[in-house]
């Protein structure tokens, strides 16, 4: 038995009696909704979760979440492939495949190499080794040079084939050496035996993909069509064996995919400015934060000098870790010997000379407000035992401020009271 309880979404009673959504728009809706807000990773993870919400999801909802939130390697991903599906010269990804693409960290054929996006021309995520042994079915196009072939006569040139909008090819450089001359660009120990001309890179032979469903993917022309294609004598006749009988997708299919791209790049690049401005208020934040943490420290310095007999007060000699405090800790330009991690830390915007003072008093070289009087008081009389223990202040008695002086016995009393 089957209700209409809304005009969107189907629903049939299941055995148990209870209602069951059939199509369900709602949840389209809502995957549609969420997507805007997930990385494009993590729409990925949350598409595999099930089968219900993966059917749900459409190419241009991961398209606006990959351009608008992803790297610049997912969206050198659409754009390539948008430069192949423009004149349909691939088939078109399926929801599926489609964020696998996006997400891809690993080549599609051999699963082992590492890639960073779907690869300019072919519309497959492959690492360079496959591509090679893919597409060694090189065709030459020798016309674009003025001088025909003599073999070329009644059939259609390879330039006419290369040049159909439908047939991806990649350019491999473009090499002169007529009658062995040394104008050579890109060349290989092949290219040698064509003299003039262009030769580009087909893909072999079609693949179909290995996950799910056996759909075919990649380029539709591939070499093995076009030994039929140089056969043919009219471009009619080359339209017709592309759309029968390699039964190509009609262009109208690639329309969704196209207009998607187009109307997302736009979001793309205004979430790129506004992320760029964010970027750079987060940065002179920070830089005026660490400035503000230098004076607080200088500060801080300062105070406990003061309170330091005046002879005792070469412990507190430092030196201000300037790469940090100007550039950032990234951009230390200092020669390797001086790339003390230390020294150079994040944490020590301050570098006491003396190590015993800089281990002392590095915490609050790090968090400066909790360096309170007491803390303060502490130090101080910390760094005069050091002072003290290294036999400091027994002969220069007489230059030290006389306050000082006082003070100090009368923090020795109380201690030993
Ligand atoms: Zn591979």
């Amino acid at each position: 038995m089957q209700c209409n309880l809304n005009t969107t979404t189907k629903w049939s009673r299941n055995t148990c009696g209870r209602l069951q959504r059939l199509s369900n728009v709602f949840l389209h809706d809502v995957v549609s909704l969420v997507s805007h807000f997930l990385s494009p990773r993590d729409l990925f993870n949350t598409l595999f979760t099930s089968k219900i919400i993966m059917s749900t999801i459409q190419l241009d909802d991961i398209i606006r979440n990959a351009l608008s939130n992803g790297n610049v390697n997912m969206k050198t991903t659409l754009e390539n492939l948008y430069d192949l599906t423009l004149y349909g010269k691939i088939y078109l990804p399926s929801c599926e495949r489609l964020t696998r693409l996006i997400n891809a960290r690993r080549c599609e054929l051999c699963n082992v190499n590492r890639i960073k996006a779907v690869r300019q021309g072919y519309g497959i995520a492959i690492c360079f080794p496959c591509l090679l042994g893919n597409t060694n079915g090189n065709i030459y196009t020798s016309e674009l040079l003025s001088e025909p072939p003599c073999d070329r006569k009644n059939t259609i040139g390879t330039h006419e084939i290369v040049s159909n909008h439908r047939v991806s090819t990649v350019s491999q450089g473009y090499y002169i050496s007529l009658h062995g001359g040394t104008n050579r660009y890109f060349t290989s120990s092949k290219s040698q035996s064509y003299p003039y001309g262009e030769r580009r890179f087909i893909w072999n032979h079609p693949i179909v993909n290995e996950h799910g469903t056996r759909k075919e993917i990649g380029p539709i022309v591939t070499k093995k069509d076009v030994a039929m294609l140089q056969k043919m004598t009219t471009i009619d006749e080359l339209e017709a064996y592309i759309t029968v009988h390699l039964n190509a997708p009609a262009l109208t299919v690639y329309r969704d995919f196209n207009d998607a791209v187009r109307h997302c790049r736009q979001i793309s690049y205004t979430n790129a400015q506004k992320r760029k401005r964010l970027n750079a208020v987060k940065k002179s934040a920070a830089a005026r934060a660490r400035q503000l943490k230098l004076t607080k420290v200088q500060e801080w310095i300062a105070v406990l000098a003061q309170k330091l007999p005046s002879s005792a007060r070469y412990l507190l000699e430092f030196m201000i870790n300037y790469q940090y405090t100007s550039h950032g800790p990234k951009y230390c330009m200092l020669p390797l010997s001086f790339l003390n991690a230390v020294v150079y830390s994040r944490l020590n915007i301050v570098f006491f000379y003396d190590d015993e003072i800089h281990a002392l008093l590095k915490t609050y070289i790090s968090a400066p407000s909790r360096l309170n009087p007491s803390k303060m008081e502490t130090a101080r009389a910390e760094i005069c035992n050091i002072y003290f223990g290294r036999g400091g202040g027994v002969s220069d008695v007489s230059d030290t401020d006389d306050t000082f002086v006082d003070d100090d016995m009368h923090m020795d009393a109380e201690e030993d009271g």
